[in-house]
């Protein structure tokens, strides 16, 4: 099928050491002919694939020197022919290259459009496809590891063994159906069943590790909360070391809520600091319903902040409000005060940076937990969560049901099943499920 040539940037656009901006279509060497110009002898259609060469990038009113390059489809990222030019980053650079390459009759690439010719070229899955946006968005490195299990296609085997073993119970049941007025054979109940059970557990298993996986590829919540002058942004500010929070010493000084992230053991967590939520003359009431809205749903830990100088009913008053949640109990200014505190599960001084570290170890045990190896494989997309949920749905009512039901009703819920998990991949996935997935990518992907 003839494909028109694509064209965008496919790297940032901003000032850079080199950047690329790429071609991908039927003949996209036939662009490049007419705006590079080779160093050495090979002209450019005699260009042999996958090398670079060296020449004269004649852009849009302007010429850079850089690096072309030719992939043969269908040994290509997209499956057709690419040309890619190395040219200096740069916007003026790169826009002016890419003007060049849709002059010479190439389209701009829509968002994601690259990778959409791969998943229909049949090089990557749908999921891999996934796992890609999600490593290029990731800002953690479990995030990046949890996109590299997806683009790697990992799941996609583990899912594509599943489907097979459904496709044998498909063909067993149907095989007896030829048989309509008999059950299905005892040999084949059993086997039936015990495949089933086998793609349920993996099925289960796959579910049980997405909490974790979200956690990994979105970063961990922790909303701050504690009385006014507590130190609640001296803390943040002591935890990101960086001068984003606003310290001010009168207390319940109207703020924005501060946010920061900070990296702790590859994983991301994204602080919420509320003070700005309190006005002047709030009561601890309208604080703690402020809370329950704002902060006490959304956060995944709690950092309850006491000023250990400074300990009031106020103070109890939150802790209540927290302590059936997710969270840590610190008591701050100890470089003022050695005041202890049954509640307290980590004393810090946020002005002196005392026992962060302390801290940080605390906010990883109680929300990644201390035994989770972040080498493993994790579910992070909620599409896949819910087709797998689905699947397992079908397949175990089909379980459960395969004494009792006839052939034909069994076979529809297998069936089902096994099209839920070709979601996944892509295999069974609609025209509107494949478009919202390319619509999250950027251009030049
Ligand atoms: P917030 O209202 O809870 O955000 O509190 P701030 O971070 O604005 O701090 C209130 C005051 O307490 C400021 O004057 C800080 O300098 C001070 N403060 C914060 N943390 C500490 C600490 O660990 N030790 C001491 N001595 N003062 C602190």
């Amino acid at each position: 099928m003839a494909s028109e040539n694509i064209a965008a940037i496919s790297t940032a656009l901003s000032a850079s050491g080199v950047a690329v901006i790429r071609i991908s279509g039927d003949n996209p060497l036939s662009i490049a002919e007419k705006m590079f110009l080779p160093t050495g002898k090979t002209l450019v259609k005699d260009f042999e694939p996958y090398k670079m060469y060296v020449g004269e990038i004649l852009a849009d009113g302007f010429s850079d020197f850089g690096l072309c390059v030719y992939f043969k489809g269908p040994k290509s990222f997209t499956g057709e022919d690419i040309v890619e030019f190395h040219s200096h980053g740069g916007t003026a650079i790169t826009k002016g290259i890419l003007k060049k390459i849709l002059t010479l009759g190439a389209r701009l690439a829509t968002n994601g459009e690259f990778t959409k010719r791969a998943f229909m070229n049949g090089k990557l899955s749908l999921s891999s496809a996934e796992g890609l946006i999600d490593m290029i968005n990731s800002e953690s490195v479990s995030g990046v590891k949890a996109g590299y299990y997806l683009y790697r296609e990992k799941l996609t085997q583990e899912i594509n063994d599943l489907q097979e073993r459904i496709t044998d119970v498909l063909a067993e049941v149907d095989a007896d159906m030829d048989f309509p007025e008999e059950d299905l054979e005892k040999a084949s109940t059993e086997s039936v069943k015990t495949t089933l059970k086998y793609v349920i557990e993996k099925l289960d298993a796959l579910l049980s590790t997405y909490r974790m996986g979200r956690t990994l590829k979105s970063g961990v919540q922790v909303g701050i909360v504690g009385k006014p002058n507590t130190g609640k942004s001296s803390l943040l500010n002591a935890l990101l070391n960086y001068d984003k929070a606003i310290v001010s010493d009168i207390a319940g000084t109207t703020r924005d809520v501060v946010e920061g992230s900070i990296d702790i053991d590859g994983v991301r967590f994204n602080f919420s600091d509320t003070a700005g939520i309190r006005n002047s003359d709030d009561k601890v009431e309208e604080l703690g319903v402020q809370l329950s809205e704002r902060v006490l749903e959304q956060s995944d830990l709690l950092l309850l902040v006491i000023d250990g100088a400074n300990v009031t009913a106020e103070d109890d008053a939150l802790y209540q409000r927290v302590k059936d949640k997710n969270h840590i109990v610190a008591v701050n200014k100890i470089d003022k005060t050695d005041y202890k505190d049954d509640r307290a599960d980590v004393y810090v001084s946020a002005l002196k940076k005392e026992n962060l570290s302390e801290l940080k170890t605390l906010m990883f045990e109680k929300t990644v937990g201390a035994n989770v190896d972040l080498n493993g494989d994790f579910l992070c997309e909620e599409r896949h969560f819910d087709a797998i949920n689905r699947a397992k749905e079908k397949l175990a009512a089909a379980f459960s049901a395969v004494d009792s039901v006839t052939l034909d009703v069994l076979s529809i819920d297998i069936k089902d099943g096994w099209d839920a998990l070709g979601e996944i991949s892509g295999r069974t996935a609609t025209e509107d499920i494949i478009n919202d997935i390319f619509k999250k990518f950027c251009v030049g992907k």
